[in-house]
């Protein structure tokens, strides 16, 4: 068995679904598993609505969902006929009704919660595989949609849920076997608590699910199909002479993930990882192209991709009490566990502590309690700049390469992650752009 996991973009009208489709055909031999995320711009769609409705503005609530609508009749028309259509049409309809009521109910209450949002968000992949799954009979290929809440098993972040492998490997199992000639079609990103209410993975999640998917079931391997010809060694929409990478370890590849490389989502390696199933990232557009592959296969030694991510927010703490004070680092953890707040990177010295943390909701109290013992000071907009590679630390004139090709950017902190894989930089928002630019010029392709 395997699993096709299909983004946004290959799935955004009737012809990419179809291109999309052909790819699973193709592969029929071996009992696909479809994974697909919503059409593209659709959850970008739903989550406006889902602010609109906070505020209680539901004609332009209304009027988003009609753009859906649109988007959805039209892609159904355009490949489904006769009663196929009718049925398709029937169930885009449903799901739908059940959409503006919820919206009309969410503007009634202004209300624009984690769960509301999660509720809101999971439509729209619920409505691209009905068009994916009609598209198959219309072909005479037997499948069947499998509606994910029923299977996958969350905790209760609504919108940002975390599986419960237990649970879950329980229900795809009853729900999903290997079977030739036959696709299943369920959605990535949605999941349900076990009261049965709707959650989502956080953006992007689609990945995850169908990594999910393939460890429960144990699948040949996972195909990520997207817009690009596979990992490469940065963000080719700031570099496009950016490279692929034709094979990198998981643990390359969930650094990268983790550090901002977005062809990915962070959480989608593990889950491979735990029963070393290979994840091929291809292109809809390219198939026959070999795109990435992610496995556990050795990887030489040096720089193998560059990332960046943004909103990343400064925290210098210093203190002359440090020197020496067994339990110092420990006090200060203690309060960004308290506030369930992660720390990305971090550097010490002696007298002072420096770290990074994307999720700011906590900041203002994070800040205080430090500095009822140390002096904490923040700056938001800087950027983790991150050299993904083996002991890149341990090559010296990389590392002075790396320093003089940035001698005129202001470097605010320094770290080597904790995997012996990385080396990352924090400079300003402003500088980050031109600073991937220059390192992958020089590293990729200077001498
Ligand atoms: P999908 O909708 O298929 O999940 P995404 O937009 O989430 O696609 O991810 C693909 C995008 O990731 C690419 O279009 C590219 O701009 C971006 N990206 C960022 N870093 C990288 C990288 N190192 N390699 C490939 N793509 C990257
Ligand atoms: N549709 C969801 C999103 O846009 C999940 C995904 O595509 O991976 O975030
Ligand atoms: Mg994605």
């Amino acid at each position: 068995m395997i699993v096709l996991k299909f983004g946004g973009t290959s799935v955004q009208s009737s012809d990419w679904m179809d291109k999309s489709l052909q790819i699973a055909i193709d592969q029929l031999h071996r009992s696909p598993l479809i994974v697909s995320s919503a059409m593209a711009t659709v959850t970008n769609g739903l989550v406006s609505i889902s602010e609109l409705t906070g505020k209680g503005q539901y004609s332009e609530a209304m009027s988003e969902l009609d753009r859906i609508k649109e988007l959805h009749f039209t892609t159904a028309n355009a490949f489904l006929t006769s009663t196929n259509l009718e049925n398709t049409i029937d169930e885009l309809n449903t799901l739908f009704i059940s959409l503006s009521s919820l919206i009309k109910g969410l503007c009634l209450l202004q209300e624009c919660s984690p769960t509301s949002n999660a509720a809101l968000l999971s439509y729209g992949e619920l409505l691209s595989t009905k068009l994916l799954s009609g598209r198959l009979t219309e072909k005479g290929i037997p499948n069947t949609w499998i509606d994910a809440r029923q299977v996958i098993v969350t905790n209760e972040e609504y919108d940002s849920a975390v599986p419960d492998f237990n649970l879950t490997g329980q229900k795809v199992i009853n729900n999903i076997r290997p079977n030739p000639n036959h696709i299943y079609v369920t959605q990535g990103f949605i999941g349900a608590t076990t009261k049965g209410v709707t959650t989502v993975l956080g953006r992007g999640g689609s990945d995850y699910s169908a990594t999910i998917f393939g460890s429960l079931l144990n699948v040949e391997e996972v195909q990520i199909w997207t817009d690009v010809t596979g990992i490469m060694t940065t963000d080719p929409r700031l570099v496009p002479n950016a490279m692929t990478i034709d094979s990198i370890s998981y643990e390359e590849a969930a650094e990268m993930a983790y550090f901002g490389a977005k062809v990915v989502h962070p959480s989608t390696i593990q889950p491979a990882v735990d029963k070393r199933i290979p994840v091929w990232v291809k292109n809809t557009r390219e198939p026959s192209a070999p795109g990435t592959k992610i496995s556990f296969q050795a990887q030489g030694e040096g720089i193998r991709a560059i990332t960046g991510k943004k909103n990343i927010t400064l925290i210098n703490i210093s203190s002359t009490r440090m020197l020496n004070a067994y339990g110092f680092l420990a006090k200060i953890f203690q309060i960004f566990e308290k506030y369930s707040t992660s720390v990305d990177l971090i550097a010490t010295s002696e007298v002072s502590v420096s770290m990074t943390i994307e999720d700011k909701t906590h900041l203002h109290e994070i800040i205080d309690e430090i500095n009822v013992f140390a002096n904490a000071v923040y700056e938001n907009d800087q950027a983790i700049i991150c050299l993904v590679g083996k002991k890149l630390w341990m090559d010296s004139n990389f590392i002075s390469k790396v320093f003089s090709l940035l001698s005129e950017t202001p470097i605010r902190m320094v770290s080597l992650g904790s995997s012996d894989i990385n080396l990352s930089l924090v400079v300003s928002e402003q500088h980050r752009e031109t600073t991937i630019k220059v390192l992958h010029n020089e590293l990729f392709h200077g001498n």
